[in-house]
């Protein structure tokens, strides 16, 4: 088209062994993803149509928990984001007590600023290894000030729902000031 079509950086945060690669192996597909990591990079590049509108995504995975980690790059990932979804493992209430520091680090690292954030539930095929009930999610949602969705990276459930979410995010504030 030749228009001028902003990108937003989408940044993937979350303990260890929560999900974010295989979400965002399906957001990227497969093809993509083996060109990309051939190059080392782990973020992955994708126009979404949206309610009849075209938005790119950058969708980083490149959060590493504090014991492994520099802090640089765990820093960096709290500066360049454009949008934020954190994930926790319904089958994982640490992660899920996580995700509240996390959410409590960016509103540090970001102060006033009113970025989209949604938390992520995933592993919501797992029904009988479930720690963190669905209404506990909602809530710690409604503190955080920001949407909520349960996935299942594993079952493709819900997964195209987020990344539209987040785009409608981004829309909701965009030229909003
Ligand atoms: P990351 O460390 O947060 O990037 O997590 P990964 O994407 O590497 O996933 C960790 C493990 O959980 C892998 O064995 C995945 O196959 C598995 N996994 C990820 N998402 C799901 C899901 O929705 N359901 C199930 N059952 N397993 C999942």
């Amino acid at each position: 088209s030749g228009s001028w079509e902003p990108l937003y950086r989408v940044v993937l945060l979350g303990d260890p062994g929560v999900g974010k690669t295989s979400l965002a192996n399906l957001f990227a597909g497969v093809q993509e993803r083996d060109l990309l990591e051939q190059h080392g990079v782990a973020a992955y590049e994708r126009t979404l149509c949206v309610d009849g509108e075209e938005t790119t995504l950058l969708v980083m995975d490149t959060w590493e928990p504090e014991q492994r980690g520099d802090s640089w790059l765990r820093n960096q990932c709290l500066q360049v984001g454009n949008a934020y979804v954190i994930v926790y493992s319904i089958t994982d209430r640490g992660s899920f007590e996580s995700a509240s520091e996390l959410r409590i680090q960016l509103r540090r690292a970001r102060q006033a600023e009113d970025i989209p954030i949604i938390l992520v539930g995933n592993k919501s095929d797992l029904v009988r290894r479930r720690e963190v009930s669905v209404e506990e999610g909602r809530a710690c949602a409604v503190v955080f000030d920001c949407k909520f969705i349960e996935t299942s990276a594993a079952l493709q459930h819900n997964v195209a729902e987020l990344f539209e979410g987040v785009v409608r995010q981004i829309r909701l504030r965009r030229g909003g000031k």
